[in-house]
């Protein structure tokens, strides 16, 4: 694998004011549909690509940084308003996670799970069958693997 350049993750927000890159691969890209990630970006779930801290540099720009609750971050652009990241500590793992719109190629990473899906909005599935866990994933069993509709027909 040391032929293998180490792959480059560069985004920025809408404006151009804040950019970021991340060097080697994610540690996972989750889609999470739970309410604090809904009411930060004003949509009915969030991807997002999940790095360590050390992995990433804001190579322009300073991003805003809001506490949500304890322990957890979230930032976005001041100028323009974009989502950025999802900050926290997790198991003394220092994380910085970007929402998947900022990303030049967000295409570059898919989501392999989803998260708090027990806080989907009802009327909002995706047709995947990636693992679904009800709260985080730490620990625990996914609890199924398809839409909800098909969940909840056992
Ligand atoms: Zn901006
Ligand atoms: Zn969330």
């Amino acid at each position: 694998m040391a032929d293998q350049p180490e792959r480059r993750t560069s985004g920025g927000c809408m404006c151009g004011a804040v950019r970021f890159e991340a060097v080697g691969e994610p540690i996972i890209v989750t889609h999470c549909h739970c309410n604090s990630c809904r009411r930060h970006t004003g949509a009915p779930l969030v991807t997002l690509a999940s790095f360590e801290a050390g992995q990433v540099r804001f190579t322009k720009g300073e991003r805003k940084v809001y506490t949500s609750s304890p322990g957890v971050k979230r930032a976005f652009c001041a100028d323009c308003g974009t989502t950025l990241t999802w900050e926290s500590d997790p198991r003394g793992q220092s994380l910085i996670e970007f929402h998947i719109g900022t990303l030049d190629d967000p295409n570059a990473l898919p989501a392999s799970v989803h998260v708090f899906h027990g806080e989907r909005l009802p009327w909002f599935d995706t047709a995947d069958h990636l693992p679904r866990y009800e709260t985080n994933r730490h620990g625990k069993e996914p609890y199924g693997h398809t839409p909800a509709d098909d969940l909840s027909a056992g």
